[in-house]
């Protein structure tokens, strides 16, 4: 279905008003009691467009505003993600803006995060100076936590726009995926894999070698999701990183391209996405608390997704050997992962093995805040209910990725991510499946690997033994399904 999206470039989408219900629109703000008309410096609000999120604004002062964020659709639990435009400013105007709703308590604003912030003649997002933003506990707002900031307004032409984290919309998505169609790669594919509740596309994209996609050919597959969780943008740009690197013509990726069939689902929540929600899909479901029981009608893009990967387990040419879904974390620093608990120590052993090449590629990704898990309250997600129902070739993570900074081994001075950085760690990883291939003699490649040294003791023994060599046997394979979900 075609989108009634007119003006992309701006991101604003006409016509659709009605399903971003909620945001303010174009809310002129003026003093109480002033009857007069608006004057420049009277400031004008906006989040009516696609990924918007402002609720409403109170005037303070002529200095100072107390801005909502519009809670998710139909789940008014979270309160997180803003977006919104200011303009009719006064040149050398300054303003407070206070953000005095916010659902969590915790933040990286402690940590010296800010929100981003560009302008129509300046239109690359920045981070503001940390130094201009405040987190407390507010009496006046029922000890919520709040998040403050001033702002100088310089130009008064300009439209200023501020978010919590650098947005990427389903459109800008649409756009991206259709310019490399438009370049007729024979490894790459896109088909819809279905369609949201309000009708957006579910993409999948195929990337390999064309030998691959001959259904008799025995395969191993890499899964890789993004945005079940609309808020987390920084996911998207990770996930760009990853197809960008592996639709390039660098070497590693060709190399990759000939041995593994990479599956891409950048935006599983596409909805959730254009609304702006931070969490939850339009009917205000977290979506990913549902992979045990997906319904067609209530969850139609998760459902199309796990019909997909259930599919492809039960293909026996098929090698399911990852799956990747990633986030961005509110508390956390640096890019780290989540994985699974098991019993049998080997196997956790070689869970841990992509971690650390990762590691080894990537300057920004934690290691030591790479952690796995068992938690109840987790159990729902892709990560835990797909590492129950693949078997004990696959490995299933959670990337996270801090909607903040990182710090790098030795120094204690946070680097704010960008979107470039961003994007940097989705191409680390990408190249390090070559680097995990390789170490598991799954691909001989005659170029020194190099950084293997320590992973060495990890990989002896077991070599040409279980990683990644395909199926188990079924009996094996159903003990093993019972044993992880048995007792979550
Ligand atoms: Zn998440």
């Amino acid at each position: 279905m075609e989108e009634s999206i007119r003006d992309i470039d701006t991101g604003v989408e006409a016509g659709g008003e009605d399903a971003l219900v909620g945001n303010v629109n174009k809310l002129i703000v003026t003093p109480p009691g002033y009857a007069g008309a608006p004057r420049k410096g009277h400031l004008i609000f906006d989040a009516c467009f696609e990924s918007g999120n402002l609720g409403r604004v109170d005037y303070i002062s002529d200095f100072e505003f107390d801005l909502f964020i519009r809670p998710d659709t139909c789940n008014a639990r979270f309160r997180v993600w803003f977006n919104f435009t200011v303009e009719n400013v006064r040149e050398t105007q300054r303003v407070i803006f206070n953000i005095v709703n916010f659902s969590k308590t915790k933040s990286l604003y402690r940590d010296g995060m800010s929100p981003v912030v560009k302008s129509t003649s300046r239109p690359k997002w920045q981070r503001l100076p940390a130094k201009n933003v405040y987190y407390y506990r507010c009496p006046d707002h029922r000890r919520n936590y709040v998040m403050s900031f001033a702002f100088c307004f310089d130009r008064e032409e300009d439209v200023y726009q501020f978010a919590y984290c650098y947005p990427y919309t389903y459109s800008r998505l649409q756009h991206y995926l259709a310019s490399l169609e438009r370049r007729n790669l024979d490894y790459l594919q896109r088909e819809q894999l279905g369609l949201s509740m309000q009708q957006r596309r579910l993409d999948l994209l195929t990337i390999t070698n064309p030998a691959h996609l001959n259904p008799e050919r025995e395969k191993k597959v890499v899964f890789l999701t993004a945005r079940v969780h609309p808020g987390e943008s920084p996911a998207s740009f990770i996930c760009q990183g990853v197809i960008d690197f592996l639709v390039s013509q660098h070497p590693v990726a060709q190399i990759l391209r000939d041995h593994v069939v990479f599956k891409i689902v950048p935006m599983l929540n596409p909805d959730g996405v254009y609304l702006g929600n931070y969490r939850c899909s339009l009917m205000g479901f977290d979506l990913n608390r549902h992979w045990q029981d997906p319904s067609p009608w209530a969850h139609p893009t998760l459902h199309a997704v796990k019909q997909l990967i259930v599919q492809l387990n039960q293909d026996p040419r098929v090698s399911l050997e990852f799956y990747i879904d990633v986030h961005a974390h509110s508390t956390m620093m640096n890019g780290f992962m989540y994985g699974n608990i098991f019993e049998e120590e080997e196997r956790v052993q070689r869970q841990a093995v992509f971690p650390k090449l990762l590691c080894n590629n990537a300057p920004d990704f934690s290691l030591s805040s790479t952690s796995f898990n068992r938690d109840v309250v987790k159990a729902g997600t892709g990560r835990r209910f797909l590492g129950g129902l693949l078997d004990d070739t696959s490995y299933c993570y959670t990337l996270e990725v801090s909607f903040y900074s990182y710090l790098t081994a030795g120094s204690t001075t946070p680097v704010p991510y960008t979107e470039d950085s961003y994007m940097k760690l989705g191409r680390n990883v990408a190249r390090t499946f070559l680097d995990y291939y390789k170490l598991n003699n799954l691909i001989d490649d005659s170029k020194p690997t190099g950084q293997m040294n320590s992973l060495d003791a990890l990989s002896a023994g077991r070599q040409g033994n279980h990683v990644g060599t395909g199926k188990k046997q079924d009996g094996e394979k159903t003990d093993r399904r019972s044993h992880t979900i048995r007792d979550y």
